[in-house]
């Protein structure tokens, strides 16, 4: 969601006003304490989550077209661009903003270790 905050600015919070409306009534929820609460029992502790694997963007150098687009958008500085050839540097966070406004696909997550 904050991936649409960065791309579509503040309009998009009519959008998701919207769709939080359609999905209360679909559910048949009234007022909040109709769902107050719910999540309490899926919560889990920090030991129980695993935070040694994360996802980090690979560009795939073969679909790539150069736009820039990921270069431009990308807020942790990430992604290198060396004379129009885009590379992911060690420093991405795993945000997959980039992913959502390459135009032919070229991005995708792959599993990575924590030391
Ligand atoms: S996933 Fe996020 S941090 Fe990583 S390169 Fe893409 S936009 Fe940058
Ligand atoms: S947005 Fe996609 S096509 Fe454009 S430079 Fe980045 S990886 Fe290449």
């Amino acid at each position: 969601m904050l991936q649409q905050f960065f791309l579509n600015g503040y309009e998009v919070i009519k959008q998701i006003n919207k769709y939080l409306e359609q999905y209360l009534d679909r559910k048949g929820y009234r007022t909040i304490n109709d769902f107050k609460g719910k999540v309490c029992d899926k919560i889990l502790d920090m030991e129980s989550v695993d935070r040694r694997h994360w996802g980090v963007a690979s560009i795939n150098k073969d679909k790539c077209i150069g736009c820039g687009k990921c270069f431009n958008v990308c807020i942790y500085d990430a992604i290198k661009n060396d004379k129009e050839k885009f590379m992911i540097k060690e420093n991405c966070d795993g945000c997959g903003l980039c992913i959502e406004v390459c135009p032919v696909n070229a991005i995708s997550m792959v599993e990575k270790e924590r030391n």
